[in-house]
């Protein structure tokens, strides 16, 4: 099952990549998986249509520690596999 993107801005921590999302530009309508990425700020991305590059949505890469655990625990794979490495650089 697809989930429809949420929202204009959300946290790059997100499952966003499972997320379908449709341009008003031009109709393209697919996974954000296939969007494509730009970095903006050290804090921002943003999210293109692969198709006519116009701006879908923006990202927040800044994120807690604590809000990285409660994505992990709702199934981000983002955040679980950051939870993952970093519990990997601990025991080195
Ligand atoms: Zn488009």
């Amino acid at each position: 099952m697809t989930i429809k993107q949420p929202s204009y801005m959300f946290s790059a921590w997100e499952n966003y990549k499972q997320w379908e999302s449709t341009c008003p530009e031009c109709n393209w309508t697919g996974l954000l998986a296939q969007a494509v990425s730009d970095y903006e700020t050290p804090m921002v991305s943003s999210l293109h249509c692969p198709k006519c590059d116009r701006k879908l949505a923006l990202m927040n890469n800044q994120a807690s520690q604590e809000e990285i655990v409660d994505l992990a625990a709702r199934g981000s794979q983002q955040a679980i596999h950051h939870l993952k490495r970093q519990e990997e650089t601990k025991d080195q």
